[in-house]
């Protein structure tokens, strides 16, 4: 990874007086400027990380619904080593509503709040039978309506198990489009509604993947790799982290952006 040709130019004076009177965007620039910056970005993004996805493992929706909720406060790969054991053995909603709670919790002990999410788990297997005779539904009205499913969780599936467009607002999609300027809001809702502003449907689910393996492997929250980011010349943030090369390189996380 080369450091950028050249720092994001300042957004404010650039647009000058248009960008005022255009409005109310979190760099002050225009808000065509804004969306085309946007747009950019995750084209960048996308040669970046050409294999962005879900780290989530699944072969159905049922799966994914039940690997999303076991995924709060804890990582993917955590999930990953914890569901082969879950999905052999509750392979139906039927399966999970009747589910033993002791032996459910012992299996997903290891994800934490497991008390919680084996509630969750029990629950959203009733609510499916009684409500969607088992299976899981594809829109984000219903999915939100599941125990344990907030709205990141119904992106999540919608945009992976269903192909339908989802942006899925995490902690990091939620800092990286504070540091892109693409929005100032820190509500993950409000978030959502500004990056899908920008951003075409068709682009949705995809958008969320690139900036989650961004943000896990460049763009940590502490410390972010400025002087080794595929987007630094398009970010107003860029020097938040160390610009030198070297120095930043060491700081990537897993495979460099390419
Ligand atoms: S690593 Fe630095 S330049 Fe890249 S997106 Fe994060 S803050 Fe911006």
């Amino acid at each position: 990874m080369t450091a950028p040709a050249r720092r994001a130019t300042p957004v404010r004076a650039a647009e000058g007086s248009a960008a005022t009177a255009e409005g109310d965007t979190p760099t002050g620039e225009s808000r065509v400027a804004l969306v085309r910056r946007a747009r950019r970005t995750n084209r960048e993004l996308a040669r970046a990380y050409p294999d962005a996805h879900c780290e989530l493992d699944f072969t159905n929706p049922l799966e994914l619904l039940v690997a999303t909720i076991l995924s709060a406060q804890t990582t993917d790969v955590r999930v990953n080593m914890t569901t082969p054991l879950v999905f052999a053995k509750y392979r139906t909603a039927a399966d999970y509503a009747s589910a033993d709670r002791a032996e459910l919790e012992r299996m997903i002990v290891s994800t934490g709040f497991f008390r919680a999410k084996t509630n969750s788990l029990i629950r959203l297997g009733q609510e499916l039978c009684e409500r969607y005779a088992g299976e899981v539904p594809d829109s984000l009205d219903d999915l939100v309506t599941l125990p344990g499913v907030g709205r990141k969780t119904a992106n999540v599936v919608l945009a992976n198990a269903f192909g339908k467009p989802g942006i899925a607002v995490d902690t990091h999609v939620g800092r990286l489009a504070r540091r892109l300027g693409l929005t100032n809001e820190t509500d993950p809702v409000r978030v959502e509604h500004a990056l899908g502003a920008l951003i075409p449907r068709s682009e949705w689910g995809m958008l969320s993947h690139r900036l989650i393996f961004h943000g896990r492997r460049v763009c940590h929250s502490r410390k972010p790799a400025c002087g080794a980011c595929p987007v630094a010349r398009l970010c107003p943030s860029y020097g938040l982290g160390p610009t030198d090369a070297a120095e930043a390189s060491r700081l990537v996380k897993g495979p460099a952006a390419q």
